[in-house]
């Protein structure tokens, strides 16, 4: 059964918990409210998200779909913690982010949140496994526990084989899984990956989004993937369409293109 909300004037619909399958509060991981970021250039403001305002249903395929330039890696920069919106309120777990301290925010990040990037941003110098392990390196945990939990991740992404192998001794396929396995292995509360098959064929493309679903539905994380790609769009849960930094429709399920 598909919902649809698509708002006449493009204004941005507000989010409709019941019908998006979300109870108020505790089922949204994430929550934006009225989010506008405007970058400045010198003198010149560029408006990125000109009020948006959803929730993400925890353990949900959510994706965010829009053009280039419409606002998708600005949002998720913010939902990441990694950049602030210019006014309006990210809550996460019901918490408004704004209330943290900027360490209480990076410790939060370190732990809870994952990035998969479009290329892959692996280390070059170190193995499959040693990317795997660096984020619990990070976290100060010791040797033992750090091996034997990148162990399992890299053998639940299929490249247990492969974990002494350099990224440029990878295909583009090989390196998105050891990124997947590399976001996972903390057990974060929530994935972001930025247009991660953009740079892969379909192949590898529709590999990809199976593999992240798979780990999705094993591991009970949430996945907010942002994508113009409309092979991968076909795979959420929950669809989040923006143009021109406003959320111009909703859907359950996913996009037709
Ligand atoms: P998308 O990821 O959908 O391609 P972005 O979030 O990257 O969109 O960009 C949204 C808008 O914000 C675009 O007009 C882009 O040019 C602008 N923008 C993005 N990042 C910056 C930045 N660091 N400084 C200035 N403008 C930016
Ligand atoms: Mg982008």
């Amino acid at each position: 059964m598909r919902h649809e909300f698509t708002t006449a004037a493009g204004l941005p619909p507000e989010p409709d918990a019941a019908a998006a399958g979300l109870s108020p509060g505790g089922a949204c991981v994430v929550r934006l409210t009225d989010v506008v970021k405007t970058y400045k250039v010198g003198s010149v403001s560029v408006p990125a998200l000109n009020g948006v305002g959803f929730g993400i249903a925890r353990n949900s395929l959510s994706m965010i779909v829009g053009p280039s330039g419409s606002g998708k890696t600005t949002l998720l920069n913010i939902i990441g913690c990694l950049d602030t919106p210019t006014s309006g309120k990210l809550e996460v777990n019901g918490e408004d982010v704004a209330t943290l301290t900027d360490n209480a925010l990076s410790d939060f990040r370190a732990r809870n949140v994952g990035f998969i990037f479009q290329n892959f941003n692996l280390i070059p110098v170190l193995s499959a496994f040693e990317n795997v392990e660096y984020p619990l390196l990070m976290l100060g945990q010791k040797a033992a526990q750090r091996r034997s939990a990148a162990l399992e991740i890299l053998d639940a992404v299929g490249l247990a084989d492969l974990r002494d192998r350099r990224p440029n001794e990878l295909s583009g396929g090989q390196k998105q899984r050891v990124a997947i396995a590399r976001a996972l292995v903390k057990k974060p509360q929530f994935v972001l990956a930025d247009e991660p098959t953009a740079n892969l064929d379909s192949q590898n493309g529709a590999a990809i989004v199976a593999l992240m679903r798979q780990m999705q539905v094993q591991l009970q994380t949430t996945f907010i993937v942002s994508t113009h790609d409309p092979q991968l769009m076909t795979h959420a849960e929950e669809t989040f369409r923006i143009r021109d930094g406003k959320l111009v429709n909703h859907v359950s399920g996913g996009a037709e293109s």
